[in-house]
């Protein structure tokens, strides 16, 4: 089926999510043809996708939508709904459905007022479509307040509405708005089906498609990237490198203090492409028209002022975002030395690296690579916790460091 065809390695999961778009489809049918809707259905109004970063779980949620809305004519025939060419397939693919709302945030949290204008979206019935789908990739970035106001909304949907929401795992989402969703659970995609992926689909050579989707441990946004992208293998290099700097407390702080840079560096980037545009987007919507002073009209500093919190956010999780990167490369690497001094018989993530990998692997024991796992895992939850980024990477290369 063609809209299942941008998830890698979910067999039981597109299974189930055929089956519901099946019955989802009938129960349409019957209502619109003012007969009885089947009694059973495997169909369900609110829907909880989890999965590890990678596995896919927006892609799965937009391919259910697009089954959700597809209008093929095969459906009369016994065809599966999902045809990908059909209007409604289609559109809801490339994000220009109707009655498709797909909420991805770039900030750390949704809050009230946003959720509250979804809720409101939630009580329409469809304009063009079946069904009225929402989709909340990042429901794990809720506050508690836009939580329990999704509550209500996920309690008594409206008939013809499906809510899908994407978290890393079920922890991530309030016990009580679990407890109404269907959950389903994405894994991660074997490698080996990354790499034909990216052969197939993005006509990367397979030597490179092996190395890359070997190198993310079958993240396929990542493992695309790296493979297209020149700059995001120097980087990845260069991350990789911290384990032989980390030899004494000089060498730590300057490994830390590059680490963090280069993550601010990114949130710079991002900002310097988006920022300055959006800035003066809002300002022409204020009025400040590029032939007058540019001066914006009285009352209007406070949207300013909420546009550059907002930006300012925004730097924050990219340059998380980007030191996360990174901590999951560094723990890919040690897993490999780990796999090494045990003689495990894992396939190594770092194979291009093997060299420095058996160099890191004869000059310590297993528990020593453990304790370092440990010290990136760590860091990780110390800037969760909003720990001062190169405070907490320095406790972690100092952590890092041989002896
Ligand atoms: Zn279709």
């Amino acid at each position: 089926m063609p809209v299942w065809d941008d998830l890698v390695g979910q067999e039981r999961v597109q299974a189930q999510l055929a089956a519901a778009a099946r019955d989802a489809d009938a129960l349409v049918t019957a209502v619109e043809a003012g007969e009885e809707p089947p009694a059973a259905s495997k169909m369900t109004h609110a829907w909880l996708f989890t999965g590890p970063p990678g596995s896919g779980r927006a892609t799965a949620a937009r391919a259910f939508a697009a089954a959700l809305q597809c209008t093929s004519p095969d459906r009369a025939l016994g065809g599966e709904p999902g045809c990908g060419f059909c209007d409604g397939c289609h559109t809801t693919m490339v994000g220009t459905h109707a009655d498709v709302e797909v909420v991805r945030t770039d900030l750390l949290s949704i809050g009230v007022k946003e959720t509250r204008d979804l809720v409101r979206r939630a009580q329409l019935s469809p304009a063009v479509g079946r069904w009225q789908v929402i989709v909340l990739e990042d429901s794990d970035r809720l506050t508690e307040g836009a939580a329990n106001v999704l509550l209500k909304a996920v309690e008594e949907p409206a008939p013809r509405t499906v809510w899908l929401l994407c978290a890393p795992s079920l922890e991530d989402v309030l016990p009580t708005i679990r407890s109404r969703c269907r959950h389903l659970t994405l894994r991660t995609p074997p490698v080996a089906a990354v790499a034909d992926v990216l052969v197939r689909r993005d006509g990367i050579p397979p030597d490179m498609a092996a190395f890359a989707a070997r190198a993310t441990q079958g993240h396929l946004d990542r493992a695309r990237r790296l493979a297209q992208d020149e700059s995001a293998r120097a980087r990845r290099a260069s991350v990789l490198k911290l384990p032989l700097r980390v030899a004494d407390v000089g060498g730590c702080l300057k490994a830390a203090q590059e680490l963090v840079d280069a993550a601010a560096e990114d949130a710079k980037q991002l900002a310097e492409e988006v920022d300055a545009k959006e800035t003066e987007e809002l300002k022409a919507a204020l009025g400040a028209g590029a032939g007058t002073s540019g001066r914006l009209p009285r009352g209007t500093a406070g949207v300013m002022k909420e546009l550059e919190d907002r930006q300012k956010r925004r730097r924050t999780r990219t340059q998380r975002d980007s030191l996360d990167l990174a901590l999951t490369d560094l723990t890919g690497f040690y897993r490999d030395v780990l796999a090494l001094q045990l003689g495990s018989a894992l396939a190594i993530a770092n194979e291009d690296l093997r060299p420095d990998l058996e160099r890191i692997a004869r000059a310590g024991g297993p528990e020593r690579t453990l304790r370092r796992i440990e010290a990136i895992s760590a860091c990780r939850e110390a800037l969760d916790r909003n720990v001062a980024p190169l405070l907490a990477v320095e406790a972690m290369t100092m952590a890092l460091r041989a002896g």
